[in-house]
Protein backbone atom coordinates (compact mmCIF):
# COMPACT_ATOMS: atom_id res chain seq x y z
CA UNK A 1 0.00 0.00 0.00
CA UNK A 2 0.98 3.49 -1.09
CA UNK A 3 0.66 6.30 1.53
CA UNK A 4 2.21 10.04 0.45
CA UNK A 5 4.02 11.90 3.50
CA UNK A 6 5.76 15.04 3.79
CA UNK A 7 9.07 14.58 2.54
CA UNK A 8 10.57 16.28 5.86
CA UNK A 9 8.98 13.62 8.06
CA UNK A 10 11.31 11.28 6.86
CA UNK A 11 14.56 12.49 7.15
CA UNK A 12 15.01 14.89 4.36
CA UNK A 13 16.47 18.31 4.54
CA UNK A 14 13.63 20.26 3.47
CA UNK A 15 12.52 22.32 5.64
CA UNK A 16 12.22 26.19 4.92
CA UNK A 17 15.76 26.40 7.04
CA UNK A 18 17.34 23.50 5.84
CA UNK A 19 16.67 21.02 8.66
CA UNK A 20 14.51 18.22 8.82
CA UNK A 21 11.19 17.22 11.19
CA UNK A 22 11.82 13.80 11.31
CA UNK A 23 9.04 11.64 12.97
CA UNK A 24 9.70 8.45 14.83
CA UNK A 25 6.21 7.47 13.98
CA UNK A 26 6.65 7.59 10.87
CA UNK A 27 9.60 5.71 10.86
CA UNK A 28 7.82 3.14 12.71
CA UNK A 29 5.11 3.39 9.52
CA UNK A 30 8.35 2.72 7.52
CA UNK A 31 9.49 -0.82 8.61
CA UNK A 32 6.10 -1.95 7.64
CA UNK A 33 6.81 -4.35 4.88
CA UNK A 34 3.31 -3.53 3.22
CA UNK A 35 3.75 0.02 3.04
CA UNK A 36 5.63 2.08 0.64
CA UNK A 37 5.74 5.88 1.79
CA UNK A 38 5.99 8.06 -1.42
CA UNK A 39 7.00 11.58 -0.05
CA UNK A 40 7.68 14.79 -1.65
CA UNK A 41 8.28 18.44 -0.76
CA UNK A 42 6.06 21.20 -2.19
CA UNK A 43 7.65 24.23 -1.36
CA UNK A 44 12.24 22.35 -2.00
CA UNK A 45 9.83 21.71 -5.22
CA UNK A 46 9.64 25.46 -6.57
CA UNK A 47 11.53 27.25 -3.86
CA UNK A 48 14.67 24.88 -2.92
CA UNK A 49 16.09 24.83 0.60
CA UNK A 50 16.51 26.96 2.18
CA UNK A 51 14.15 29.42 1.68
CA UNK A 52 12.37 32.56 3.07
CA UNK A 53 9.45 31.11 5.49
CA UNK A 54 5.61 31.37 4.20
CA UNK A 55 2.61 32.16 5.45
CA UNK A 56 -0.56 32.63 4.17
CA UNK A 57 -2.37 35.71 4.71
CA UNK A 58 -6.04 36.47 4.19
CA UNK A 59 -7.37 33.04 4.86
CA UNK A 60 -6.22 29.42 4.27
CA UNK A 61 -5.34 26.89 1.66
CA UNK A 62 -8.57 26.72 0.14
CA UNK A 63 -8.67 30.45 -0.08
CA UNK A 64 -5.32 30.72 -1.92
CA UNK A 65 -6.88 28.19 -4.52
CA UNK A 66 -9.73 30.40 -5.03
CA UNK A 67 -7.64 33.31 -5.46
CA UNK A 68 -9.48 34.79 -1.80
CA UNK A 69 -6.09 34.89 -0.37
CA UNK A 70 -2.35 35.00 -0.59
CA UNK A 71 0.95 33.21 0.25
CA UNK A 72 3.64 35.47 1.24
CA UNK A 73 7.43 35.09 2.46
CA UNK A 74 9.22 36.78 4.84
CA UNK A 75 10.65 39.63 2.87
CA UNK A 76 6.62 40.26 1.93
CA UNK A 77 6.64 39.17 -1.60
CA UNK A 78 3.98 37.30 -2.86
CA UNK A 79 4.50 33.84 -3.90
CA UNK A 80 0.90 32.42 -4.76
CA UNK A 81 1.56 31.23 -7.94
CA UNK A 82 4.33 29.06 -7.16
CA UNK A 83 3.07 27.59 -3.50
CA UNK A 84 0.06 26.76 -6.04
CA UNK A 85 2.40 25.32 -8.79
CA UNK A 86 4.05 23.12 -5.49
CA UNK A 87 1.04 21.29 -4.76
CA UNK A 88 -0.32 20.79 -8.15
CA UNK A 89 2.81 18.44 -8.64
CA UNK A 90 2.64 16.85 -5.03
CA UNK A 91 -1.15 16.04 -6.52
CA UNK A 92 0.34 14.85 -9.53
CA UNK A 93 2.65 12.30 -7.99
CA UNK A 94 0.50 10.96 -5.85
CA UNK A 95 -2.21 10.63 -8.25
CA UNK A 96 0.25 8.86 -10.42
CA UNK A 97 1.62 6.70 -7.37
CA UNK A 98 -2.12 5.61 -7.07
CA UNK A 99 -1.78 6.33 -2.83
CA UNK A 100 -4.04 5.04 -0.41
CA UNK A 101 -4.10 8.13 1.52
CA UNK A 102 -1.09 10.98 2.49
CA UNK A 103 0.19 12.08 5.91
CA UNK A 104 1.21 15.16 6.13
CA UNK A 105 3.20 17.50 8.22
CA UNK A 106 0.64 20.13 10.15
CA UNK A 107 1.17 23.72 10.51
CA UNK A 108 2.83 24.37 7.55
CA UNK A 109 1.47 26.88 4.77
CA UNK A 110 1.41 23.82 2.33
CA UNK A 111 1.39 20.71 4.21
CA UNK A 112 -0.84 21.52 7.18
CA UNK A 113 -4.16 20.36 7.56
CA UNK A 114 -5.68 21.37 10.73
CA UNK A 115 -3.35 24.24 11.74
CA UNK A 116 -1.47 26.87 10.23
CA UNK A 117 0.86 29.56 11.77
CA UNK A 118 -0.87 32.79 12.55
CA UNK A 119 -0.04 35.26 10.34
CA UNK A 120 -0.14 37.87 13.03
CA UNK A 121 2.68 38.76 14.75
CA UNK A 122 4.66 36.93 12.43
CA UNK A 123 7.97 35.57 12.76
CA UNK A 124 6.40 35.17 16.68
CA UNK A 125 5.00 31.45 16.63
CA UNK A 126 1.26 30.83 17.76
CA UNK A 127 -0.99 28.64 15.50
CA UNK A 128 -4.82 29.10 14.40
CA UNK A 129 -7.33 26.51 12.92
CA UNK A 130 -6.36 25.82 9.45
CA UNK A 131 -5.43 23.89 6.00
CA UNK A 132 -2.44 24.66 4.19
CA UNK A 133 -2.67 24.55 0.17
CA UNK A 134 -1.12 21.31 -0.95
CA UNK A 135 -2.85 19.74 1.69
CA UNK A 136 -6.35 21.66 0.67
CA UNK A 137 -5.36 20.71 -3.39
CA UNK A 138 -5.59 17.35 -2.31
CA UNK A 139 -8.65 16.91 -0.31
CA UNK A 140 -10.02 18.78 -3.04
CA UNK A 141 -9.29 15.84 -5.39
CA UNK A 142 -10.33 13.22 -2.95
CA UNK A 143 -7.30 12.32 -1.45
CA UNK A 144 -7.67 11.65 2.01
CA UNK A 145 -4.95 13.21 4.07
CA UNK A 146 -4.54 12.69 7.90
CA UNK A 147 -2.28 15.35 10.42
CA UNK A 148 0.60 13.89 10.82
CA UNK A 149 0.06 14.42 14.77
CA UNK A 150 -3.31 12.14 13.83
CA UNK A 151 -1.38 9.47 14.82
CA UNK A 152 -4.62 7.47 16.78
CA UNK A 153 -6.31 7.97 13.95
CA UNK A 154 -3.71 6.73 11.26
CA UNK A 155 -3.55 3.85 13.06
CA UNK A 156 -6.70 2.84 13.33
CA UNK A 157 -7.23 3.45 9.80
CA UNK A 158 -4.43 1.69 8.79
CA UNK A 159 -5.64 -1.48 10.76
CA UNK A 160 -8.79 -1.44 8.96
CA UNK A 161 -6.96 -1.57 5.53
CA UNK A 162 -4.01 -3.76 6.50
CA UNK A 163 -4.28 -6.94 8.12
CA UNK A 164 -0.87 -7.27 9.99
CA UNK A 165 -1.43 -4.02 11.07
CA UNK A 166 -2.61 -3.54 14.31
CA UNK A 167 -3.93 -0.91 16.37
CA UNK A 168 -1.66 0.66 18.69
CA UNK A 169 -2.78 1.76 22.09
CA UNK A 170 -2.00 4.85 23.60
CA UNK A 171 -1.93 6.99 20.46
CA UNK A 172 -3.31 10.14 20.40
CA UNK A 173 -4.60 12.77 17.93
CA UNK A 174 -3.21 16.54 16.86
CA UNK A 175 -6.54 17.65 18.63
CA UNK A 176 -6.01 15.48 21.81
CA UNK A 177 -2.49 17.36 22.23
CA UNK A 178 -2.33 19.70 25.20
CA UNK A 179 -0.35 22.67 23.10
CA UNK A 180 -3.35 22.42 20.21
CA UNK A 181 -6.76 21.18 22.76
CA UNK A 182 -7.79 24.73 23.47
CA UNK A 183 -7.30 26.07 20.27
CA UNK A 184 -10.53 23.51 18.94
CA UNK A 185 -12.27 23.69 22.29
CA UNK A 186 -11.88 27.45 21.38
CA UNK A 187 -13.42 27.03 17.87
S1 LIG B 1 6.41 22.03 2.59
FE1 LIG B 1 5.64 20.16 3.55
S2 LIG B 1 7.20 18.62 3.04
FE2 LIG B 1 8.13 20.60 2.69
S3 LIG B 1 9.20 21.08 4.61
FE3 LIG B 1 7.17 22.03 4.69
S4 LIG B 1 5.90 20.54 5.77
FE4 LIG B 1 7.72 19.46 5.03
Amino acid sequence: MKIGVSACLIGVKCNFNGADLLSDFIEKLRSVSEVELIHFCPEDSVFGTPRPNLRIVGGNGYDVLDGKAHVIDENGKDVTKKQIEGAISFLNLLKLEKIECAILMDGSPSCGSNVLLKEENWPAGGFKQGTGVSAALLQRNGIRVFSSFDQNSISRFLSSVLNKFGVQEGLKDLKDMPKFKALFLEG
